[in-house]
């Protein structure tokens, strides 16, 4: 089923999960996704990166595995940077023996110190590609704070139209801690034309020197009254998983309010912080 079908009836609620390090051995992701069977997710997403395997055989393997073990609807995110058309059809082609709908269709992170090689520059590409030769959904990331590299927040909601001309037609949001970038966002995408469903990426921070990451990698601001938090629970990581829990149900409680088309969680495979959230917010969904 392509996403794009659970729109409009209620609010989406959707997870994310990782490949893990294939020496934590094959059954770790499918302890996470037995644990996760009582989180109602619409789908569930697999990202791509460096335990993805050769051709990104496991992100796929894992998102097969979902629709067809778990019933789930699944997406399998693609990264294009540095990759060949020949690979990129190569991964397809098996996106699409697994009867995958639905591709998040990315660039991914620029190697550092690196100069690009491979056919694509940016996702746009990426999505043109796919939509010429194939009849996947496809999905694009979006960023409520703007992307780190591009210092124009409008020209970044230009190459983001771009996107969405070019085939995207269901986009999930980097996090954001401070739900005033998201609305802002949300009218700035409007006002340029951006009407696909927008799902709402939250990640519950749990733990200080992921958080630390994440504000370095993805310029994130920090809201004075997250840091407060940090200050005082940073040191206590029981205390900060219950915090951060808060947190992100409280974040999701004011999106709903406020009629968000998806929430999409982050789940950092953690089913307990998973589990907690979800139990908080299902009646709202
Ligand atoms: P693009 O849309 O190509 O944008 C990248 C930058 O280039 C932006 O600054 C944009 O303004 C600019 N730009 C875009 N198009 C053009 C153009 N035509 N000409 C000039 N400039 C342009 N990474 C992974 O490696 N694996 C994952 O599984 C993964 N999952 C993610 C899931 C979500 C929901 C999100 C939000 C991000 C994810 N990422 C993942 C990270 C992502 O790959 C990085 O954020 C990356 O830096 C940008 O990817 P993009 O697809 O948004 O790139």
């Amino acid at each position: 089923m392509k996403t794009t079908e659970l729109f409009g009836k209620k609010t989406v609620f959707s997870l994310e999960i990782f490949p893990p390090r294939e020496t934590m051995g094959e059954n770790v992701i499918y302890e996470t996704l037995d644990a996760l069977h009582d989180v109602k997710a619409d789908f569930i997403s697999v990202t791509y990166g460096k335990n993805s395997g050769t051709d990104g055989c496991r992100t796929v393997k894992i998102a097969s595995d979902i629709k067809h073990r778990y019933g789930v609807e699944s997406i399998a995110h693609i990264p294009c940077i540095g990759a060949t058309k020949e690979k990129m059809i190569r991964i397809l082609d098996a996106l699409k023996e697994n009867e995958i709908d639905n591709i998040l269709a990315l660039r991914g992170d620029m190697p550092e110190g690196e100069a690009q090689q491979g056919d694509f520059l940016h996702a746009d590409e990426l999505i043109s590609f796919i939509r010429s030769r194939y009849d996947f959904n496809i999905l694009a990331a979006c960023y409520p704070e703007g992307h780190p590299e591009n210092p124009s927040y409008d020209n970044d909601i230009e190459h983001l139209k771009r996107k969405v001309d070019c085939g995207a037609n269901h986009l999930i949001t980097q996090l954001f801690l401070d739900n005033t970038h998201f609305y802002r966002f949300m009218y700035k995408a409007g006002r340029r034309g951006i009407n696909v469903p927008v799902e709402a990426g939250i990640m519950p921070v749990t733990n200080k020197r992921q958080i630390e990451r994440m504000v370095k990698m993805c310029g994130v601001e920090l809201p004075g009254k997250f840091i407060k938090i940090l200050d005082k629970y940073g040191d206590n990581e029981r205390a900060l998983k219950d915090a951060g829990i808060a947190y992100a149900v409280d974040q999701i409680t004011d999106l709903m309010a406020n009629d968000v088309d998806g929430i999409h969680l982050y789940t950092m495979n953690d089913p307990y912080v998973a589990h907690k959230i979800y139990e908080a917010v299902c009646n709202l969904i």
